[in-house]
């Protein structure tokens, strides 16, 4: 098998990184199939005002083509759209996209070894190889608040922003204080009539030093490209401080907890505000926050925080847990994603009839985030237990994908599947949950953790350690395949 048809699910920055290193690679059999309508994952969706990256883009982006013409340190998503569907065309991974094609379910086909995948129109396709990269933030939740649906007015989730209705003029309630949340507030006050923001939980800030890259600078990195390595490494030392701050080092930890409240002490001046923006969680339990305009934000006269639950959802607003109705026109749900339901609602279906469901019952795994045994030459993009909170995802995806070229090279060498052996990829399992037991996920329920309170998403070293266990494929992690079923 020469050329094995590699089937790719989704055109987001993982799949794109994983089309890239295949066709560089050598391998031409490759097709991404994509449900949207444009290519870009959560850069389309998350067009909400405010929305941007919280790594600094010199290192939220492929190492293979650094952008020249980022505008600043964390620019807006739509400049990050651009910069992947650009880049995706210079690779010439976007002709091997095929648009509007939901993949509804994967069967592993044992007679002829292969996967069998059904898309939303019935349309059946086979791969030899299969590799979902449908991130880990794709699917909007939006939580069941009773009343919800007798609520006037239009209600939206970030990730489904609808530019049609505007926030001009309107009171506009946010239920969220996440990542989304802390873009969003300070770019609708002022134009909205007010703004409500309804929080469960403080969120730890720390400054987001969003320096604009001049016509110099953008002029310098295009004569000399070179020269983009070096706010790339900068960001990547950043990056080493807080890694080491949620991986459990001291020093950098009160570093860190120092600098948020100091902003917190310089930012918010009346103590009372002040008192309710203060986290009570550990740092880091959540994903800590780069911002320097949500706090002075809450501080304005036409936006209010609300630290009291939410009892219900009238006609006419929320209402809270001490009676008070506040009434508004519009709601934001800025509450995030189903990110510990890997891959669902599809259905994959292993070896042996397994489904993927069963075999991740107790919570996903895999082994190096990429394999799960039972399922045949499928390799994951941002799967389980690879998400980071304080570099880039981006530089997980590229270690992914120079994984997965060496798993098809080897599929096409030997003309065997590839499953990884149950024995490694439990061991590995165990590993990484002795070591997040006691890591900072564990102080607060999130959404790195399953209802069990299993941390399903989250990588628990550093960044570089991944990228040293992913290097190189080695062949003992997998078994020849049997015909034996499942034992389970
Ligand atoms: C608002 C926001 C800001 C973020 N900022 C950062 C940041 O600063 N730094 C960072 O490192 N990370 C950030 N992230 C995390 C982000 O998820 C990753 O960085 C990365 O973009 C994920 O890329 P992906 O390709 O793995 O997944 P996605 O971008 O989610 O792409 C998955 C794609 O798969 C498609 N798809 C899903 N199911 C199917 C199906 N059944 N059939 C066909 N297609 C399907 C989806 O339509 C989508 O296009 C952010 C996330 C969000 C939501």
């Amino acid at each position: 098998m020469t050329q094995p048809r590699v089937v790719i699910i989704g055109a987001g920055f993982g799949g794109i990184a994983a089309a890239d290193a295949l066709l560089k690679a050598g391998y031409r059999d490759v097709v991404v199939l994509e449900k949207a309508s444009r290519i870009g994952g959560v850069w389309r969706d998350n067009a909400y005002p405010g929305c941007a990256c919280d790594i600094p883009a010199p290192l939220y982006s492929y190492s293979f083509a650094l952008n020249p013409e980022w505008s600043r340190r964390f620019p807006p998503h739509g400049e990050i759209l651009e910069y992947l569907r650009r880049t995706a065309d210079r690779l010439g991974v976007s002709e091997k996209v095929r648009l509007g094609v939901e993949v509804t379910e994967a069967c592993w086909d044992e007679k002829d070894g292969c996967w069998r995948l059904r898309t939303n129109t019935g349309e059946e396709i086979e791969a030899d190889v299969l590799v979902p990269a449908v991130g880990q933030l794709s699917r909007p939740v939006v939580p069941s608040l009773p009343g919800a649906e007798t609520f006037a007015g239009p209600t939206l989730h970030t990730a489904q922003w609808d530019s049609s209705r505007p926030v001009e003029g309107k009171r506009v309630a946010v239920v969220g204080t996440g990542a989304s949340a802390i873009q969003l507030v300070p770019a609708i006050a002022g134009s909205a009539e007010s703004v409500t923001v309804f929080q469960r939980s403080a969120p730890w800030t720390l400054p987001k030093p969003n320096r604009r890259y001049g016509a110099g600078r953008r002029a310098a990195y295009r004569m000399m490209p070179r020269l983009m390595r070096l706010p790339r490494a900068g960001t990547w030392a950043m990056t080493v401080v807080t890694g080491k701050a949620v991986t459990g080092n001291r020093a950098a930890g009160l570093l860190l907890r120092g600098i948020s409240t100091a902003q917190r002490r310089w930012q918010v001046r009346d103590r009372a505000l002040r008192a309710r923006v203060t986290p009570a969680e550990p740092m880091g339990c959540k994903r800590v926050l780069f911002t320097s305009d949500w706090l002075p934000t809450l501080a304005r006269e036409d936006v209010r925080l609300v630290t009291e639950k939410i009892v219900e959802v009238t006609a006419d607003g929320i209402r809270t847990a001490d009676g008070e109705l506040h009434g508004c026109d519009l709601i934001v749900y800025a509450t995030g994603f189903a990110a510990t339901e890997f891959l669902a609602p599809m259905r994959i279906t292993g070896r042996g009839g397994s489904l993927l469901q069963d075999e991740w019952r107790d919570g996903a795994y895999a082994y190096l985030g990429v394999a799960v045994p039972g399922f045949p030459n499928l390799f994951l993009m941002y799967g389980p237990n690879t998400n980071t909170g304080n570099t880039s995802v981006i530089y997980f995806h590229e270690s992914q994908a120079r994984y997965l070229a060496q798993a098809v090279r080897r599929i096409a060498e030997t003309g065997r599947p590839l499953e990884v052996r149950r024995e490694r990829a439990l061991a590995y399992d165990d590993e990484m949950q002795r070591r997040l037991a006691g890591s900072v996920w564990t102080g607060c329920q999130s959404w790195y953790r399953t209802a069990t309170g299993r941390v399903v998403t989250n990588w628990p070293g550093m960044a570089s350690e991944y990228r040293r266990r992913t290097a190189r494929l080695d062949v003992a992690d997998y078994a020849p395949i049997t015909n034996e079923s499942v034992p389970y």
